[in-house]
């Protein structure tokens, strides 16, 4: 294990991982005083591939996610903060325009955009206006106060930052070498009171939450560069295509439950550039294409709480979807529970799941 020095180290808490959820429980235990250190082997996350939308409406069935509205605002002034502690600019409100494929989708939006929740993301207004990068236009709608957060810099630089800080072990987390006791937490030279895993779809290698019902969902994207598309709209088909900067865009994501590896793949890339290509009238390049795994959870909640046997060892995962609207909240709850002896939410509290102990 690398060490940050040569001395032992006392804190509070050990963070594993440092995508969205490790960073949201790091940043809530700075903002309650406490202290900890982040160990993360730095390699590609989920939270890194993200187009990083936040956007409450289910498509489908014009519904809203799970809370997904009642926790947005708190979570975008999170990460508001965040910016202005690090001194950038994170959160891209835009609009996400819906393409419509058929005349029967106006009316259910139409429909949709009237009721109470939905009418606070939904414009009630159906535009028909031809647009050039279009292939066919069946019309489309708009929503309101929804964005997308650069996930990407943010991890970057709040890595950066945590390095800065000397609070930040770039390394692989061994189970094996974790001693627990009653009192306390040793890793290498480190000792602490509590640990608090946060490794999306690599918590399947984690002996003491293996047992919880994850269930990893491979999505492939592509930033491609064109000139044919806004910068400043989210734009909807099959597939979402949201700006990263000026002529460049994200594309994505497909949702596969059945793959082999992490790696993008041939199949994945055909599928998006077909996608693209159904609904668009653009010429583009292909910059990148990457891949990375959702971590989902069958209830579609996230997967918040302690493990049955040692006290003081916990977890946040099962993000799913929606990351960057649920990281905050559910740091939030769980930082509540351990410091504060406030009951977690039961529809994410892990013990909704029947486990068997394997540690
Ligand atoms: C293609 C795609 C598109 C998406 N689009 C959106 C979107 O638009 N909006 C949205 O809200 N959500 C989106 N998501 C979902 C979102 O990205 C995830 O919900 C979120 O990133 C999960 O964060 P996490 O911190 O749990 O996991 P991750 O971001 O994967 O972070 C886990 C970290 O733990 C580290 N780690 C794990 N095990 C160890 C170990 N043993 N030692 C050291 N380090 C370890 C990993 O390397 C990683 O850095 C998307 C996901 C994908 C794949």
């Amino acid at each position: 294990m690398e060490s940050l020095n040569n001395t032992s180290l006392n804190t509070d808490v050990i963070i594993v991982g440092t995508g969205l959820a490790g960073l949201s429980i790091a940043e809530t235990l700075l903002q309650n005083k406490i202290s900890f250190i982040c160990i993360d082997n730095q390699k590609l996350n989920a939270s890194s591939v993200s187009s990083g939308i936040y956007n409450p409406i289910i498509f489908k069935r014009y519904s809203i996610a799970w809370n997904s509205d009642k926790i947005l605002l708190d979570s975008l002034l999170f990460y508001q903060k965040i910016g202005e502690k690090l001194n950038m600019n994170i959160n891209f409100s835009m609009p996400i325009i819906k393409f419509f494929n058929t005349s029967q989708e106006q009316n259910q939006w139409a429909i949709a955009s009237e009721k109470n929740r939905l009418s606070n993301f939904m414009q009630s207004k159906i535009y028909n206006e031809a647009k050039s990068y279009l292939v066919d236009n069946n019309g489309y709608g708009k929503l309101k106060n929804v964005g997308k957060i650069d996930t990407n810099k943010l991890i970057r630089e709040y890595t950066k930052w945590l390095e800065t800080e000397n609070i930040f072990l770039k390394t692989e987390f061994d189970y094996s070498k974790l001693v627990l006791n009653n009192k306390n937490i040793k890793y290498g030279n480190i000792t602490a009171k509590h640990i608090i895993f946060c490794e999306g779809h690599l918590v399947k290698k984690n002996p003491f939450f293996n047992w919880l019902p994850l269930i990893p969902c491979k999505g492939e994207i592509l930033h491609i560069e064109t000139n044919d598309l806004p910068n400043d709209s989210i734009l909807k088909s099959s597939i979402y295509l949201s700006p990263i900067k000026n002529g460049l865009f994200w594309a994505g994501s497909n949702f596969n439950w059945k793959f082999k590896n992490i790696s993008p793949t041939l199949l994945g890339k055909k599928y998006l550039e077909s996608e693209i290509n159904k609904k668009f009238n653009i010429s583009y390049k292909i910059k990148k294409h990457s891949a990375h795994i959702r971590p989902t959870v069958i209830d579609r909640k996230p997967l918040v709480g302690t493990h049955p046997k040692y006290k003081n060892v916990h977890i946040i995962n099962g993000l799913g979807t929606r990351g960057v609207t649920l990281a905050p909240w559910v740091a939030k709850e769980l930082v509540n529970y351990i410091y504060n002896k406030k009951s977690i939410l039961p529809e994410i509290n892990i013990n909704r799941f029947n486990f068997e102990v394997k540690t």
